[in-house]
């Protein structure tokens, strides 16, 4: 399977190996335009891990009181609408890729709206 982009001139789907020429504007791929996805790929992928992370350590320092919880929450719900793989279709090449990050994004959506769900339940079950 050969690796596609699309052309930063006229946006016609065209392989992404360098010295590729666009056949509708003729704009010729770098060595800098073939890597630019690999690179958002990776600044994803990183990020995939990192800011589930950092959701889960705000999570749980707020549990105690309400309102910072419910700002935690926020947030959260953000860091998953940011990493939400259906607005990344165009990182993906490969199948395996897709689901891998469908993967980890429902694992830790799933796992912290459960820790989520408990620590609302204790908050307010408490006052
Ligand atoms: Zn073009």
């Amino acid at each position: 399977m050969q690796e596609t982009t699309s052309c930063p001139q006229c946006n016609t789907e065209i392989l992404s190996r360098i010295g590729t020429n666009c056949p509708k504007c003729g704009h010729t791929i770098s060595f800098y335009e073939g890597n630019s996805k690999k690179r958002d790929f990776s600044k994803y992928f990183a990020m995939s891990i990192i800011l589930p992370f950092l959701a889960f350590v705000g999570i749980i320092m707020t549990s105690k009181s309400l309102v910072p919880s419910i700002i935690a929450s926020l947030v959260f719900i953000y860091f998953a609408y940011l990493l939400c793989p259906l607005r990344k279709e165009k990182l993906f090449s490969t199948t395996y890729e897709k689901l891998f990050f469908w993967g980890i994004w429902s694992m830790f959506t799933g796992l912290l709206i459960t820790l989520e769900y408990n620590i609302y339940g204790n908050l307010l079950g408490n006052s």
